[in-house]
């Protein structure tokens, strides 16, 4: 594993070749639970005040990679909220302690974000909590593997919709009265919005209109001074996979496909988030970052 971030070193095996076990979790899968471990950057990411007196909302930062770019958008000297199921707790407290040890507010708001109810309530907690928003992360996500599309249940095909795509529309609607120029959002979309999978149909639709929705919307607030961005992950080893994100037979290979022949781990993916989070991103707006470990994007 790297010192930090800005470790010199073979990027094939900067980080283990891992082949965790077949097992499957029960949703939501729990970092705490992940096996073998994830690194979310806890012992690596050195921060430069690039992010100093930020407020940053961050869906799914409980966990995986949304956990890493908190931690990230910490050290870096934002204020940071995470939104997460109530299961998961434990793992929201774990990150929680992470930020407040980088000297910065953390703000925890568990809830479901497929009811639209929770919106309005978790906005003005956070805004409570933060004094302010100017950094949006829409980052939970649903994935359950399905291999034929006459088993999709309606009601998978439903929540996947309505956390992976109208929980962004939902909250980037709430949030947006209340940023200024400068703010930012940055949405996670997949390399699956390119490239996708047989059994992920409509968990590839949801990455697909994330990247639409980050393009026109990009546009329309570009004028304003608010910039929207995206990040295409890769393979990246979170509770999402063993928790039905991917046929279980295919966890113990997982990522061995990428150019680099490995996972990657959400700590490789918190740079992206704090570039586009950051100013020195200031001509960047509409894009999608691909962090892939070498599988093609357009
Ligand atoms: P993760 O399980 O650690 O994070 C997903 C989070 O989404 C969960 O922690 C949970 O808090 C949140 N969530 C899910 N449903 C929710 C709901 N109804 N209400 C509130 N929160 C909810 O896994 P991750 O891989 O870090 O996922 C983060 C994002 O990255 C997702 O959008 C995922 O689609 C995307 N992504 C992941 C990979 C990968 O290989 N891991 C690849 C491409 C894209
Ligand atoms: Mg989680």
């Amino acid at each position: 594993m790297p010192e930090s971030q800005y470790s010199f070193d073979n990027p094939v095996d900067r980080y283990p070749h891992i082949h965790p076990p077949e097992e499957l979790v029960s949703e939501p899968g729990r970092d705490s639970e992940l096996d073998p471990p994830a690194d979310h950057g806890e012992g690596s990411y050195r921060g430069s005040a690039r992010l100093a007196g930020r407020k940053a909302l961050v869906t799914g930062g409980d966990s995986g990679i949304g956990a890493a770019a908190a931690i990230a958008f910490a050290r870096e000297g934002a204020d940071v909220a995470i939104v997460y199921l109530p299961q998961e707790e434990a793992d929201a407290a774990a990150i929680a302690d992470q930020i407040r040890s980088a000297g910065r507010k953390a703000v925890t708001i568990p809830g479901d974000l497929g009811e639209r109810s929770f919106i309005d309530d978790l906005v003005s907690k956070a805004l409570d909590g933060l004094g302010g928003i100017d950094i949006l992360v829409n980052n939970a996500g649903k994935q359950i593997f399905c291999p034929n599309l006459a088993d999709l249940p309606d009601d998978q095909f439903d929540q996947t919709m309505k956390t992976n795509v109208y929980a962004m529309f939902w909250l980037t609607k709430a949030v947006l009265p209340h940023l200024g120029p400068g703010a930012t959002i940055i949405n996670t979309t997949s390399v699956q919005a390119y490239l996708p999978g047989e059994v992920l149909v409509d968990y590839a639709t949801t990455k697909a209109a994330i990247n639409a929705f980050t393009k026109a919307l990009a546009q329309q607030l570009a004028p304003k001074g608010i910039r929207v961005n995206a990040v295409a992950p890769g393979p990246i080893w979170t509770p999402l996979q063993p928790s039905a994100g991917q046929p279980p037979e295919k966890i113990p290979d997982f990522g061995s496909q990428t150019a680099l022949g490995r996972a990657g781990q959400p700590a490789e993916l918190a740079p992206a988030f704090v570039f586009l989070a950051s100013p020195e991103s200031s001509y960047v707006v509409g894009a999608t970052l691909a962090v892939t470990g070498g599988m093609p994007t357009p």
